[in-house]
């Protein structure tokens, strides 16, 4: 089979330095562009880097020796140089709203990381084992951006990956009330202790934007494609509080919901454990074999020692218990920059290759 080119926008970042070491060793794709801003076009992606790479891997030989483009300036030699590209950036949304629709207008599609697009109507917002079919939108899409192949799709925000699939796994009893507290990883913000001293021996009560996202957000993804559009959900009521803590990788929840249907702890583990999705039913590469695992012990999941579970891609859930105000109440963690973006996005792409939306 040939494989995929495929670009990273913003391959300096956290995300992108995650893109870059998935995608070094990819069945299906092959790293062909890099692009970040201004400040590191022209370099080597090493020189551009700069000291910055914070994966646990060494920085992969081949990406180390690549030209960084700049994503605005060379936008039309970047486009022409993938397949698709993979698109996580810190800058304002109105630009990266431009230069998101400019890459697909140009017939290259963008799976995206950023949060600019995740409200548009026709954008898909997808967790590939949750919503696969949303991608029904993507030829409205292109008929409303003129292109033939350029689409963007997107992916949902970290603080959320974890609850929503486990509470997915229960939707048909009628989820009624939720509430969620998060409690973030640095590298959600793009940050290393190192580079964020203030947050060691710390809790920070504001993650700007993020309760309204993990609110929000989760009724487009249980929305339904209706006119070539997604229309969101309108149950549960969710209502969530994000704390940043010191962490530097994994994001965890603390969960409470109602059901219009009662289910016994064991019917409720039962489907946890039992949960498949789109991805796993087409073996992609990326796949968690089980997306879901239970864990029985009474001070399981924490956070160092699961986040990594079937390479960071798969939900950790534990601590099932009654709730004196809602039905039940437990704990679910996942991988922020992999599961919650970097490999969140490779999958979603893995997906749209195999039911032929890239080609
Ligand atoms: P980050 O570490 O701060 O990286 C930002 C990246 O954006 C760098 O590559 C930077 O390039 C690039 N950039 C900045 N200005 C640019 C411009 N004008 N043109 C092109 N590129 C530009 O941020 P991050 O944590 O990776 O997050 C990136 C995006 O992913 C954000 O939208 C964030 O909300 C989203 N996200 C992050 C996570 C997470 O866990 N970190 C999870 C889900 C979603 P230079 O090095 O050249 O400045």
């Amino acid at each position: 089979m040939r494989k995929y080119k495929v670009g990273v926008i913003g391959a300096t970042g956290m995300v992108g330095q995650r893109f870059v070491t998935l995608l070094s060793a990819h069945p299906w794709f092959e790293l062909s562009v890099l692009a970040a801003s201004a400040r590191s076009a022209g370099k080597t992606y090493e020189e551009a880097l700069g000291g910055r790479w914070v994966m646990q891997t060494p920085l992969p030989a081949k990406a180390a020796a690549m030209k960084v483009y700049d994503a605005t300036a060379d936008r039309a030699k970047v486009a022409g140089m993938a397949d698709f590209v993979f698109c996580a950036v810190d800058m304002p949304k109105d630009e990266i709203r431009e230069l998101e629709e400019s890459y697909a207008r140009l017939e290259c599609p963008v799976m995206s990381n950023n949060s600019a697009n995740r409200f548009t109507p026709d954008v898909p917002m997808i967790i590939p084992e949750i919503n696969a079919d949303h991608a029904q939108v993507i030829p409205y899409q292109r008929r409303r951006l003129g292109t033939r192949k350029g689409f963007i799709a997107v992916k949902s925000n970290c603080s959320l990956q974890s609850y929503v699939p486990a509470l997915h796994a229960l939707h048909d009893l009628g989820i009624t009330r939720v509430a969620a507290c998060t409690y973030q990883a640095i590298s959600g913000a793009g940050k290393t202790f190192e580079r964020w001293p203030e947050m060691i021996d710390n809790v920070n009560p504001l993650i700007k934007g993020e309760e309204e996202k993990s609110e929000r957000e989760p009724m487009k993804i249980w929305g339904s494609v209706e006119g070539g559009v997604i229309v969101p959900a309108t149950t549960p009521v969710i209502t969530a509080q994000c704390l940043r803590v010191p962490v530097s990788d994994g994001h965890m929840a603390a969960v409470f919901a109602a059901f219009e249907q009662k289910a016994s702890f064991e019917e409720i583990i039962g489907r946890w454990q039992s949960f498949r999705g789109r991805p796993q039913e087409l073996e992609l590469p990326s796949a968690p074999k089980q997306f879901i695992h239970y864990f029985e012990e009474a001070d399981r999941p924490q956070t160092r020692l699961d986040r990594n579970l079937e390479g960071g891609m798969a939900v950790s859930v534990g601590r099932l218990r009654e709730d004196a105000i809602f039905d039940i109440r437990f704990v679910s963690l996942s991988h922020n920059t992999l599961r919650g973006a970097a490999g969140g996005g490779v999958l979603m792409a893995e997906l749209l290759c195999a039911e032929g939306y890239m080609d």
